[in-house]
């Protein structure tokens, strides 16, 4: 392979983001923890002709390896475009094995539980062996609070929001990809919901200006108004998880009597109906 400089236009995550930067759109990437919910998110995309991006966490890739195959020949596959990121890889070793053995297209190598100097480190070093694999790489900086499955908690630590500096800083560690810190936060919001400083996100992405793709993650008890403005303020990436699964949760409740075939297909359904009213949100529809 040669150098990321030449290979990065090849980098499916990056053409993905870099199409929807161009037009202005967003890109949802939906984890997936299971073989329905894989199974549902392509079938919204294909049926939307929308770019997709699939979500694995790296507790996933441990406890489910199977699935990061199953998900790597959907991408394959598919007639939209469509890419595999592992998101908030916090373990080193994990990183390595996954970038030498595994066919993500991109990989969230998350340092942030180090300190700042540690963090810019090991993220630079991290990003240059996933390039020499092809991987693009996203990082994120400030710090979102708040844990997520199998994701160490940083929520003792001081929640900082994204400045000019880290901006530079991280784009220097040779990041593809920044997940800005704006009043974001993992897991649920309060009863006043999300609360982001969306001058600060706009501020980012002029200041990046094409030179790396912005996501956001913590998307949680989004409005369909808050998504929207966040892709206006330059948002490529948007990190979905409970924000289109809980109706999958509450489908299965709610029908637990049902025999399995049925339950499965039921749920597949509403969870597809959810990702395809999202993608049409996202204006990610009609663009493959
Ligand atoms: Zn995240």
């Amino acid at each position: 392979m040669g150098s990321w400089s030449e290979s990065r236009g090849q980098n499916r995550t990056l053409q993905i983001l870099g199409s929807a930067a161009r037009e202005e759109y967003g890109v949802l990437a939906v984890v997936c923890y299971n073989i329905e919910h894989l199974t549902a998110v392509v079938r919204a995309a294909e049926s939307k002709r929308s770019p997709l991006i699939l979500l694995l966490f790296p507790s996933t890739v441990t406890q489910l390896p199977t699935l990061v195959w199953a998900a790597a020949a959907a991408v394959k596959s598919a007639t939209v475009p469509m890419s595999l990121h592992l998101d908030h890889a916090q373990d080193e070793a994990q990183i390595r094995e996954v970038a030498a053995t595994l066919p993500f297209d991109s990989i969230m190598v998350d340092m942030s539980h180090h300190d700042h100097g540690d963090n810019l480190a090991k993220t630079k070093v991290l990003a240059d062996l996933c390039h020499e694999h092809g991987i693009a790489v996203e990082a994120e900086s400030g710090r979102i609070n708040g844990g997520e499955d199998g994701i160490a908690d940083t929520g003792s630590l001081e929640a900082l929001f994204t400045t000019p500096e880290e901006v530079e800083e991280f784009i220097a560690a040779d990041v593809d990809l920044l997940a800005p810190s704006i009043g974001n936060i993992h897991g649920d919001y309060g009863p006043s919901g999300p609360q982001l400083d969306y001058q600060r996100l706009a501020d980012v992405n002029a200041q990046i200006a094409g030179r790396v793709g912005m996501a956001l993650h913590g998307t949680n008890d989004f409005t369909p108004e808050i998504m929207k403005r966040c892709i206006q303020s330059g948002t490529v990436k948007l990190n979905v998880n409970k924000l289109v699964l809980e109706c999958w949760n509450t489908y299965l409740r709610e029908h637990v009597h049902e025999p399995l075939m049925k339950l499965m297909d039921g749920g597949m359904a509403v969870l597809q109906d959810e990702v395809e009213r999202w993608m049409d949100i996202c204006g990610s529809s009609g663009k493959a």
